[in-house]
C-alpha cells in the first residue's frame, strides 16, 4: 500500500502516521516524489484495518500497490517531466525532440572526436558511446572502460554534447557518473534491481532501456526502483523486443510511445538502431518514432559504419545522419514539435 500524505503535512504529522503504522505491525519507507511525501508500506500478506490511517487528517489517500505508482500520474502533481541531460542545456521531454547519436562503442580517440563533431554539426544534443559493453560472447570486444570515459569527457569538452554511456554493475556507478551526464541501463540489466537502486541513489539522469523480453508494466516498475531511491530523472527507452521475426534483430513496438504518454509522466525515447539491427531501416523508424510522439532518439553513427567494431550492421554514416536530421526536422514540425540542437 502507498500512503499519500497531504502536501502541507508537517514532520510531526508524518512521524505520527509512521508511528500508527508501526502499531499496526507495518514497516514503511519514506519516498519523496516531486512535491509529495509518500509512505511505501510493505505488504504483510494479512488483512489490515486501514481505517485509522485513512482517517488521519495528514493523509490524502491510500493507493493499493498493484502496479507502477510513482511513475504513473497518480502520485505526481506535475503532468510531465522535463529532464535535463546533466550539466548541459539539453532537455528530454519538452516540445523539442532530443537526438543522441554516436558510435555503439568508444573505439579510439579519432573515431570518437570525429563522430562527436559530425553529430553536433547535424543537430544532435547528446553523444552516445559504450565504455563498458555488455557482450553475449565473452571473447568479443568489451569496451575500453575508464579510458573510453576519459575520451567521452574530451568529446564533451570539445562539443558541449551531453554524454550518455552504459553502466553495467553497481561497482561501475561511481566511475561512470564521474564522467557521464546520463547513466544508461541496458536492456540486459533492466531487471537488475540492485543496479536500479544504485543508479537511483546517484544524482545522475538515468536512461532506462526496455528489457528485450520485458512488458511495458515491467519497464515502468523498473523505473519505479530508480525513482523510489530519490532520483526522479528517468528517461525510458524503447529499443525493441525479441520476437519470432527474423528479418530484423529486434521488433520495434512503437505503440510503447503513446502507451507511456497515457500512463506515465516520464519521457520516452526510441533506439531504432538496436530496434531494427538493420542500417537501411533506421531512418524510417526514426521518422516513425517521432511521428508517434517520442521525446528523442538514440542513433548509432560512425565515420565508417561498415567497419564499426560493434553493431556495424545497424550503424549509419555521417552523411546518412545529416540527411536523416533534415528529414526528422520536417516530421517533428508536422507533429507540432521541433528538433532541438
Ligand atoms: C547499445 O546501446 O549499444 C546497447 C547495447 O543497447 P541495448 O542495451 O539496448 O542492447
Ligand atoms: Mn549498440
Amino acid at each position: 500500500m502507498i500512503v499519500v500524505m497531504r502536501q502541507q503535512c508537517t514532520v510531526d504529522q508524518l512521524d505520527g502516521v509512521r508511528h500508527r503504522l508501526g502499531e499496526l505491525g507495518l514497516q514503511d519507507r519514506v519516498i519523496r516524489s516531486n512535491e509529495r511525501t509518500l509512505l511505501a508500506v510493505d505488504d504483510v500478506g494479512e488483512a489490515v484495518d486501514w481505517s485509522v490511517i485513512k482517517q488521519d487528517p495528514a493523509v490524502e489517500m491510500l493507493v493499493p500497490t498493484v502496479g507502477s505508482q510513482l511513475v504513473s500520474p497518480l502520485a505526481h502533481t506535475r503532468p510531465a517531466q522535463h529532464i535535463r541531460l546533466g550539466s548541459t542545456d539539453a532537455v528530454v521531454g519538452s516540445s523539442r525532440v532530443a537526438v543522441i547519436a554516436g558510435p555503439c562503442s568508444v573505439e579510439d580517440e579519432c573515431v570518437l572526436l570525429k563522430t562527436a563533431a559530425a553529430v553536433k554539426q547535424s543537430g544532435a544534443v547528446g553523444l552516445r558511446g559504450g565504455a563498458f559493453k555488455p557482450r553475449t560472447n565473452p571473447y568479443s570486444f568489451r569496451g575500453l572502460g575508464e579510458r573510453a570515459l576519459k575520451l567521452l569527457a574530451k568529446a564533451k569538452a570539445e562539443t558541449g554534447l551531453a554524454i550518455v554511456t552504459e553502466v553495467m554493475s553497481n561497482e561501475q556507478v561511481d566511475v561512470v557518473a564521474a564522467y557521464a551526464d546520463v547513466l544508461q541501463v541496458g536492456t540486459r540489466n533492466m531487471h537488475n534491481f540492485s543496479l536500479l537502486s544504485a543508479v537511483g541513489q546517484s544524482q545522475k539522469t538515468v536512461l532506462l532501456k526496455r528489457g528485450w523480453s520485458a512488458t511495458l508494466d515491467e519497464l515502468l516498475l523498473a523505473a519505479e526502483y530508480i525513482v523510489t531511491e530519490g532520483n526522479p530523472n528517468v528517461i525510458l527507452c524503447e529499443r525493441g523486443i525479441r520476437t519470432f521475426e527474423s528479418h530484423v534483430r529486434n521488433t520495434l513496438p512503437l505503440a510503447t510511445v503513446p502507451a507511456v504518454k497515457q500512463c506515465s509522466p516520464l519521457p520516452i525515447i526510441v533506439d531504432p538502431s538496436q530496434g531494427t539491427g538493420v542500417r537501411s531501416y533506421v531512418p524510417a523508424m526514426c521518422c516513425a518514432a517521432i511521428a508517434a510522439g517520442a521525446d528523442g532518439l538514440l542513433i548509432e553513427v560512425h565515420p565508417q559504419p561498415e567497419s564499426a567494431v560493434t553493431d556495424a550492421d545497424q550503424t549509419i554514416g555521417f552523411q546518412a545522419f545529416a540527411d536523416l536530421m533534415q528529414r526528422l526536422a520536417g516530421v517533428a514540425q508536422a507533429v507540432g514539435r521541433t528538433l532541438s540542437s
